[in-house]
């Protein structure tokens, strides 16, 4: 069984636990004042009847993402980490492969391909995102561990993002969302933490 005071603070950004100070009972929820056992931030908490945390107030991320990434990318990884936060934890993989393909645009790969039907004429159709991931590497983008992990959260994304077919119904687990939101922010350290880093120093900015 999952801890049930688990969270992932909005406030410290810690995988962190809720400590119940106060609460009350309304309408099949269980309402309570929370306080974060890492940063002592105080949240109101609402529970179902299996405990469960369903939402967490305010959910706002005091330690934004690193604003160096940019802003369409950055926004689908802080709505990752809100769906975290309330423990939505297949909303926030398929946030992170959003992310990912936001990603690829941003960087120049196509979104659309042509394909050529048995019959009829050549169409361009949507680009997948396991095209625009390949062509990261193949126009030497991203590396060989880059391109790994952007597969790794594609697959995890689409788990989270497409009811089941017989091969595809692993759940999402709290780890693979943690995991996964690791890496797609790790993923945005060399294409653009760094890179900032790299540029005002060339530049001669602080
Ligand atoms: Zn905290």
């Amino acid at each position: 069984m999952s801890d049930t005071n688990s969270i992932y603070c909005p406030n410290c950004s810690q995988r962190t636990s809720i400590e119940r100070r106060a609460g009350w009972n309304g309408k099949g929820y269980v309402y309570e004042i929370g306080e974060c056992n890492s940063c002592t931030q105080c949240f109101l908490v609402k529970r179902d009847g299996g405990r469960s945390i369903v939402e967490l107030q305010p959910h706002s991320l005091a330690k934004p993402v690193d604003e160096a990434i940019p802003s369409p990318i950055r926004e689908d990884l802080e709505e990752a980490y809100k769906c975290q936060s309330i423990q939505a934890w297949r909303a926030s993989v398929t946030m992170a492969r959003r992310a990912i393909q936001n990603i690829c645009i941003e960087k120049g790969a196509p979104v659309t391909r042509t394909i050529t039907p048995k019959t009829g004429e050549p169409k361009k159709v949507k680009n997948d995102l396991i095209n625009q991931i390949n062509w990261l590497y193949d126009e030497r983008i991203i590396t060989q561990d880059l391109k790994d992990w952007a597969h790794e959260i594609r697959t995890v994304g689409n788990t989270g993002a497409h009811p089941g077919d017989a091969e595809d119904t692993q759940p999402v687990a709290e780890q693979d969302s943690v995991d996964i939101l690791n890496l797609a922010e790790a993923f945005c350290g060399p294409l653009y933490i760094a890179a900032k880093v790299y540029n005002d120093r060339r530049l001669g900015t602080p």
